[in-house]
């Protein structure tokens, strides 16, 4: 049955110049003196280094390890010594430098123990997974995001359908083209391994109309099998992964959503192939096949290249023919022009064009934006590429986001189009570059904020802390002295009781001695004698107590004289108050 295909909207038909590259089969290029390999060729986090300058690694040996889930180890392209781990430049469109390990070749690409994974088909998806991460797969279709990660579907999500892009869409790259031809054998094996993984009820491959031999070629491989291989009318972004399930199945990917979300998992024809070799064979990802093609090459073709290897030496390779004007990595839509001929080719490094000067017409000046609405036509994504650039122009980056920024895939479309010659594509990305850097200063601003909140939180703790020990300490000195007080209270009390005690017992002890003594009187006289004595001594101190006055020693002599008087009075009365009897 024939399935039914989708038209997505916009999209453009320029030039194809496939031809030229797919003239000559594919071919090893020759392998290079010295190998550069950085240590960040997918998204995601760089790989770590794991080899020391000056030591030996075979072919195929892992030089650095992943580091983090989106991660992808790299391995040793040939047998040979580290060389240096340091900064070179890499192919970026900023043309920076990063880390690289370079290795200086052997010449005798001797390769590390292989071990082939033995029937797929009886292997644990989970295990499969690993043999491919450590294999160190990417997206080779460009994206170089690790294979991996997309072959292990969030748990729960059923995976209907793997789409296996081979549509190339782009004017000139060939490499797809080539290997379909010419491999395959090896996608078909890779696919039925990502299907395995994947549990997928369907496979389709997916390959343009333009590309009549590859058809025939995945036709005849995928004899025997469930696997449809579909012809798709030719139209760039057609290898776009939102636009292919489009015209595949009439399903639309959720705006910022990924396929896995509606079921569906895209891989690339050269992924499927590296996923067939580091199974079937154990070989890790250490070559890919490159387009080299444009005016400034004399015999444009597509060669199996090392990782590392230097462009300038790729190009050498088919041939200079003129001085080229620039050298694009990747597609004339979506491709970016090299700064220097002399980085490496890495793991996303699909076609290298060295284009004449009559390739690249000078570019043309900018002119002011005439609203003629053919940016939104050509949009794939339907997109309003018109007000996009107002937003982006005016920096006004909230704005811009109403307007989907984020689905915009950077086709370059809408500025093909464009007859103000407006690099449209230029200001998404700068757009997209200023967002992503707020929101890093928001993030941080906001882990410095929740940092000093923390901060705070603990001196505010640590002092409430503080004053509770304190007032522990405090209470307990309190509770300690209460009742060193009450002690001693109850000392004093308890010592009062014992003088009391003691004086009754004096008393008591006083009054029967005197009872006793009282006893022991034998006669009346001594009786008498004893009365009168006691009589005497009480009269002697009452007299003393008018004797004795106090605190005289600053009075006037009249006042002494006064004194003096006032006791004499006294004394008189005393003398005239009648002595006690003993009967008093
Ligand atoms: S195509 Fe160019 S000139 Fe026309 S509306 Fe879009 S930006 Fe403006
Ligand atoms: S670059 Fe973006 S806005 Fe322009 S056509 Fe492509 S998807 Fe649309």
């Amino acid at each position: 049955m024939m399935r039914k295909l989708f038209k997505f909207p916009g999209g453009l038909h320029p030039p194809q110049h496939k031809e030229e590259s797919t003239k000559q089969s594919l071919r090893a290029a020759i392998l290079p003196k010295r190998l550069v390999l950085p240590l960040h060729q997918h998204i995601g986090e760089a790989a770590k280094p794991i080899v020391t300058i000056g030591e030996r690694v075979l072919k195929g040996q892992m030089i650095a390890k992943a580091d983090g889930y989106v991660s992808a180890p790299v391995h040793a392209p040939t047998s040979g010594i580290i060389h240096a781990i340091d900064i070179f430049p890499i192919p970026h469109p900023s043309g920076l430098s990063a880390p690289c390990i370079v290795i200086d070749s052997d010449g005798l690409d001797e390769w590390c123990q292989r071990v082939p994974q033995a029937e797929y088909q009886y292997t644990p998806p989970s295990h499969l997974r690993n043999l491919i991460r450590n294999a160190g797969i990417v997206g080779l279709g460009g994206a170089g995001f690790p294979t991996f990660i997309k072959l292990n579907p969030t748990p729960g999500k059923v995976i209907d359908t793997l789409i296996i892009n081979g549509v190339e869409c782009e004017p000139y790259i060939t490499c797809d083209d080539m290997l379909m031809r010419e491999r395959a054998d090896e996608i078909i094996s890779g696919a039925q391994i990502m299907r395995h993984a994947l549990h997928a009820d369907h496979v389709i491959i997916a390959i343009e109309d333009n590309k009549p031999q590859a058809l025939e070629a995945m036709k005849i491989a995928t004899r025997g099998t469930d696997i449809e291989v579909i012809a798709v009318p030719t139209k760039y972004p057609q290898g776009g992964e939102k636009q292919l399930i489009w015209v595949l199945t009439g399903k639309e990917c959720p705006s910022d959503g990924l396929p896995f979300q509606i079921g569906i998992v895209v891989h690339n024809v050269a992924t499927a192939a590296a996923v067939h070799r580091a199974i079937n064979l154990g070989e890790p990802l250490i070559s890919r096949i490159v387009t080299v093609t444009g005016s400034a090459t004399q015999q444009p073709a597509n060669l199996e290249v090392l990782l590392g290897t230097p462009v300038n030496e790729l190009i050498e390779q088919c041939g200079w023919k003129d001085n080229p004007d620039r050298i694009i990595v990747g597609g004339p839509m979506m491709g970016f022009a090299l700064h220097t001929p002399s980085v490496p080719v890495v793991k996303t490094t699909n076609c290298v064009i060295a284009a004449a000067q009559k390739d690249v017409s000078p570019p043309s000046p900018v002119m002011p934006c005439i609203r003629c609405g053919e940016c939104a036509a050509a949009c794939p994504v339907s997109l309003l590429p018109q007000q996009m650039y107002w937003h982006a122009r005016a920096k006004e980056f909230d704005k811009i986001q109403d307007y989907k920024l984020f689905d915009c895939i950077e086709c370059g479309c809408c500025a093909y189009v464009c007859p103000s010659n407006i690099p449209l594509v230029h200001y998404y990305r700068f757009a997209k570059t200023e967002i992503w850097a707020q929101e890093r200063e928001k993030e941080k601003a906001n882990l410095a904020r929740q940092r000093h909140e923390a901060r705070l939180a603990r001196i505010e703790r640590e002092k409430q802390e503080r004053e509770a020990r304190a007032a522990q300490k405090k209470a307990a000195a309190a509770e300690g002295k209460a009742s060193a007080i009450a002690a001693e209270r109850q000392a004093e009390v308890q010592a009062a009781i014992e003088r009391a005690k003691s004086r009754r017992d004096q008393q008591r002890g006083k009054a029967e001695q005197m009872w006793q003594q009282g006893g022991r009187y034998n006669n009346e006289k001594e009786k008498q004698a004893e009365i009168q004595a006691a009589l005497n001594r009480a009269k002697e101190k009452k007299e003393l107590q008018f004797t004795a006055p106090k605190n005289i020693e600053n009075l006037t002599p009249a006042q002494l004289q006064q004194i003096e008087e006032a006791e004499a009075r006294r004394r008189r009365l005393a003398q005239a108050t009648p002595p006690p009897t003993n009967n008093e």
